[in-house]
């Protein structure tokens, strides 16, 4: 027995009593976790555990389940893929689900970001994206650019790439340090002093930035961090000012999340690379892209494999998957999406504001489907998550949040429902 398995009582404990202890969870040390919640089922906004217990999805799953669990229009496009072509490799063969998709997201996305590049999760999306703008420079002859600017309290995914541009402490850099590449995360900027500051910095240091990389207005794995709009302008502003390439990572803003389809569009900014995945799907199985504008995709047009951007997922543009996605952009197209997130908002900031003003809680942020009560101190996850189990609520607090990002399909009551157990939760804080 080496010294890492060496602790009798940690192995004991979980290895091979347990029905489930096979499966290494995410985010969560295997030792001393709880068991988990198994869901055997669920129905539009509810999960239904294995004791038949409903739990009311304040979080969409991670923010995917837009439409609500198992869509019957979603399910039924799906099943009908099924019967014909689950999958196909995209590598010289194409497939109609993958090609009418690609045509919708690019009517659907601003400005000119028509070219959709499909991947299997958001951090691949994110990666690929990374690819394309250092690349982007070596096809133009400029090939020392491959850094990037990104911020404090960003969050873009856990493969190495995505995570060297993550927040430094959340993405554990130091840890990780020797492994990941080195980049530039700096605080977004707000005052007159921090854009100039910003503006210099990005001059000075040009010749190796490839771009700068942004969740736009809303940071949201790490506490739902919100920026302004006009942060976000000057922000694009200032990168199209210097000839650098921006970024935005709308995995979780994407798809009517705060209010438009794209949080990008309340800042009137177009970027040159787009990450989309979460709700893509619609909640029901795994698909992002990296979408590249008409700028993009010319530095890569040429006579020379060389200038090809050599990726390709095995499993990239999955038939079955585009279906998913297609069926949910019909529901975006015949479903008032904006109504529905205008109330959910309106019931969040009537019932969570005037949490901002007890003692312990720092602040109450809320912009469409999502709202965020921010403590004082990091939270206890498990703690929280059991709680809200017994209230019947599926969440799961980030950092030092509380948060609820629910289906936009949740109905007034539902939205009070998950109120209520926030302001419980904050109550017993
Ligand atoms: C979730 C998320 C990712 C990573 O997506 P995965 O599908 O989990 O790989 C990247 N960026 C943002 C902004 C996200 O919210």
């Amino acid at each position: 027995m080496d010294k890492i398995t060496s602790s009798p009582e940690l192995t004991n404990r979980r290895l091979d009593v347990q029905e489930g202890s096979h499966l290494w969870r995410p985010y969560c040390q295997m030792a001393t976790a709880a068991p988990a919640w198994i869901v055997a089922s669920a129905d539009g906004n509810y999960l239904i555990l294995e004791d038949g217990r409903r739990l009311l999805d304040g979080i969409s799953s991670w923010w995917t389940a837009c439409h609500g669990h198992r869509h019957p229009h979603i399910i039924a496009s799906m099943k009908a893929q099924l019967d014909v072509l689950p999958h196909v490799m995209l590598g010289g063969l194409s497939h109609k689900p993958a090609m009418r998709l690609a045509e919708r997201l690019a009517d659907l996305l601003p400005g000119d970001l028509d070219y959709i590049f499909f991947v299997d999760s958001g951090s691949v999306a994110v990666e690929v994206a990374m690819k394309m703008a250092v690349q982007y420079w070596m096809n133009r002859g400029q090939s020392g650019r491959n850094r990037f600017v990104s911020f404090a309290n960003s969050y873009h995914g856990d493969t190495s790439g995505a995570m060297s541009v993550c927040d430094p402490d959340d993405s554990m850099h130091s840890h990780f340090k020797g492994f990941l590449l080195e980049q530039f995360p700096l605080a977004i900027p707000a005052a007159e002093d921090e854009f100039k500051a910003f503006s210099d910095f990005l001059d000075e240091h040009r010749d190796n930035l490839a771009g700068v990389i942004i969740e736009p207005l809303i940071q949201a794995a790490c506490g739902l961090r919100f920026h302004s709009s006009e942060q976000l302008n000057r922000i694009a502003t200032i990168v199209r000012e210097k000839d650098l390439l921006l970024i935005c990572d709308e995995i979780a803003t994407g798809f009517g999340r705060t209010g438009r389809m794209f949080a990008v569009e309340w800042a009137d900014v177009v970027p040159d690379i787009m990450c989309i995945g979460k709700g893509l799907s619609g909640g029901v199985i795994s698909l992002a892209a990296a979408v590249a504008s008409q700028r993009v995709f010319d530095a890569f047009w040429s006579t020379s494999l060389e200038a090809a951007l050599m990726h390709g997922p095995t499993y990239m543009g999955n038939p079955l998957a585009c279906a998913a996605a297609n069926a949910s952009l019909d529901l975006f197209e015949r479903e008032p999406y904006s109504e529905r997130v205008a109330m959910l908002e309106s019931i969040a900031k009537e019932r969570l504001l005037p949490l901002g003003k007890l003692t312990h809680v720092e602040d109450v942020r809320i912009l469409g489907g999502f709202a965020a009560v921010q403590m004082q101190q990091n939270l206890d996850k498990e703690r929280w998550m059991q709680f809200f189990v017994e209230r019947g609520c599926w969440l799961r607090p980030t950092r030092d949040v509380f948060y609820l990002a629910p289906p936009f399909t949740t109905s007034s009551t539902e939205m009070n429902t998950l109120c209520d157990a926030i302001t419980a939760a904050v109550a017993a804080f």
